[in-house]
């Protein structure tokens, strides 16, 4: 998988409406609420839309947003409202307030994969003050399989904070620098 950090340059007109012809606004509503996804019907690479411009690849709910709103987010901050990665509807990608970003894919046991924030789950945080009990009770001799069951992350999760390896100091920090940066 390539990805690309740089900041975005303004499309050309011709690539703009490259983009939109790909575009299927007649979407799915995949919930109560939202509505319809607006469907990349182009090149999809790992379930997300992807447009190449000079050369290199971008996601295209990056593009979305940076078309219609002027937002540049890197990829991997910003999440699908309706779960549905494909999607390009500005109205359902989440510019995600990084630390709560975080947390959700933390959360499902996935922060070494920079991208998947597809799944929103939100009773499943992970907190400062659950973080330290978790440690606590895994010093106090609690298994690490039951701490994964009881705060609904994954064993992975529960080790990477046992071990220090997330949540080192703030919460935020420690988990970005559990990320790979490649
Ligand atoms: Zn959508």
């Amino acid at each position: 998988m390539t990805a690309h950090t740089e900041s975005l340059a303004p499309l050309t007109q011709e690539q703009e409406n490259l983009f939109w012809s790909k575009v299927d606004k007649n979407g799915p509503v995949v919930r109560e609420g939202l509505t319809p996804c607006w469907v990349w019907t182009g090149y999809v690479n790992h379930g997300y839309g992807s447009m190449m411009i000079k050369g290199k690849n971008y996601r295209t709910h990056r593009l979305s947003l940076f078309i219609i709103k002027g937002i540049d987010v890197h990829e991997g901050e910003a999440c699908h409202k309706c779960d549905n990665r494909a999607c390009v509807n500005p109205d359902h990608i989440e510019i995600a307030d990084r630390k709560y970003n975080m947390d959700e894919c933390v959360s499902r046991g996935r922060a070494k994969y920079k991208y998947s924030c597809g799944v929103f789950h939100h009773n499943a945080k992970l907190t400062d003050e659950i973080v330290a009990s978790i440690r606590k009770e895994s010093d106090g001799g609690v298994s690490r399989g039951k701490l994964a069951k009881k705060w609904e992350v994954s064993l992975g999760t529960i080790k990477d904070i046992v071990h220090y390896r997330t949540w080192k100091n703030d919460s935020t920090e420690g988990v970005r620098s559990s990320i790979p940066k490649k």
